[in-house]
């Protein structure tokens, strides 16, 4: 049996996306030149979405697009407890403050029932969000029409967190494209479907919120004088009209992701080839897979069980997880929720707050997921789960 290190998650890149980055090396730009909005209309094209912004990074997309929509202090941006911390920290770079809906216990992404109920009291307490982030979990699509309906009723503006997402659809439309949101937030970390190192961009189909985020990207300056208070000084001239970052993306990264984003089809299915033949190789196990909301179709940045804790006891998921690891096999849990990290709990967050996602926590092993892996590293994965489970392989 192969004992090298399986990892969770690893990068494709072939020889062009190297010549890709080397001919940018030869050119004359390495950062704001031609790549950026290459990348940025093969990324917007992919999903049907009229704009696109390059950033440095995805939590950069989720930052400037928050303050973008107004969120500042005194406001509240909600989202998942089971989501990588930078959903929720992009609320709180604002100032605002910040709350969970709980998941849903099939799917894991944000629940549109507790949603719902919550977004009832939060009206009588005068307390509705600004704006919400569903988080797009492990690949597949939160229930967006009902958000957007509820958006519609409680006035709150939503920005997808699509990190997972890039290649998955729901109701026939591909995630990216808005038909349900104000805009989506991608990541191009090495882990996630398609790579520019690091990156992020945000596809929205509204013209000033694509243009704010733009320049909120570069310090919030501008040098169009149509956006300026009073005359220009001259053709040198540019005015920062709103307190901005240096967010921008390098044409090295930029050069790197439009040549992925030609090979994001076949990674697509890829990686869902490898969930079904997951799926199927692991039925029998005192485990479960995420459901699947048959109106989607996801883009598998995860491959993510949750063990029959019941049926496995005395054994806990922490040694299930210790023998993976041994075992050379990288798994992970993805995530710890968010609202009992240190950091949260400061704002009177605690245990039992948030029980669908706490339980999810408790039960959950991320198994290796991406596009270079061979149906025989399955089967070395499911090896290597009977073993760590005594089970019969
Ligand atoms: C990776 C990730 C991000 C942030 O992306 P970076 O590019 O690493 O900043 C945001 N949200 C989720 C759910 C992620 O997995």
């Amino acid at each position: 049996m192969a004992s090298d290190f399986l990892p969770y998650g690893r990068q494709s890149l072939d020889e062009a996306d190297i010549a890709a980055v080397v001919d940018v090396l030869r050119s004359d730009f390495l950062t704001q030149g031609p790549a950026i909005p290459r990348f940025e209309k093969a990324v917007a094209d992919w999903c049907g979405a009229r704009h696109g912004i390059a950033l440095s990074n995805g939590t950069a997309t989720l930052h400037c697009a928050a303050q973008a929509m107004g969120l500042g202090k005194g406001d509240w941006l909600w989202t998942s407890p089971i989501t990588f911390v930078a959903s929720s920290n992009a609320g709180r770079y604002c100032g605002a403050q910040v709350d969970f809906v709980d998941v849903d216990p099939a799917t894991v992404c944000l629940c549109p029932d507790r949603l719902e109920a919550k977004l009832q009291q939060a009206e009588k307490q005068g307390r509705l969000p600004k704006i919400v982030v569903p988080v797009h979990f492990a690949g597949q699509s939160c229930d967006m029409p009902r958000i957007h309906a509820l958006s519609q009723k409680y006035g709150f503006r939503i920005l997808e967190d699509a990190a997972h997402a890039l290649g998955g659809s729901y109701e026939g439309e591909r995630i990216g494209n808005c038909r349900w949101s104000d805009a989506v937030s991608h990541s191009f970390h090495p882990v996630k479907i398609v790579t520019s190192a690091e990156g992020g961009m945000i596809t929205t189909n509204d013209e000033e919120l694509a243009w704010r985020i733009g320049a909120l990207r570069t310090h919030g300056i501008t040098r169009e004088s149509s956006r300026m208070q009073g005359e220009s000084d001259g053709p040198w001239y540019y005015q920062q009209i709103e307190l901005g970052y240096n967010y921008r993306m390098t044409d090295l990264q930029a050069a790197l992701g439009a040549s992925q984003m030609e090979k994001l089809d076949r990674f697509a299915q890829r990686r869902q080839e490898l969930a079904e033949l997951y799926d199927r190789t692991l039925a029998g196990l005192p485990l479960r897979p995420l459901a699947r909301d048959p109106r989607g179709i996801s883009g598998w940045h995860l491959y993510m069980i949750r063990l029959d804790l019941e049926a496995i006891a005395p054994l806990t998921r922490r040694q299930v997880f210790e023998s993976l690891r041994a075992q050379n096999i990288g798994v992970n849990v993805h995530y710890i929720p968010v609202h009992l990290q240190p950091d949260y709990r400061q704002f009177g967050f605690q245990k039992g707050d948030f029980p669908e996602a706490e339980r999810y926590y408790e039960e959950c092993i991320t198994l290796p997921m991406f596009p270079a892996m061979t149906d025989l590293d399955v089967m070395r994965v499911k090896e290597a789960l009977c073993q760590a489970l005594h089970a019969a392989a």
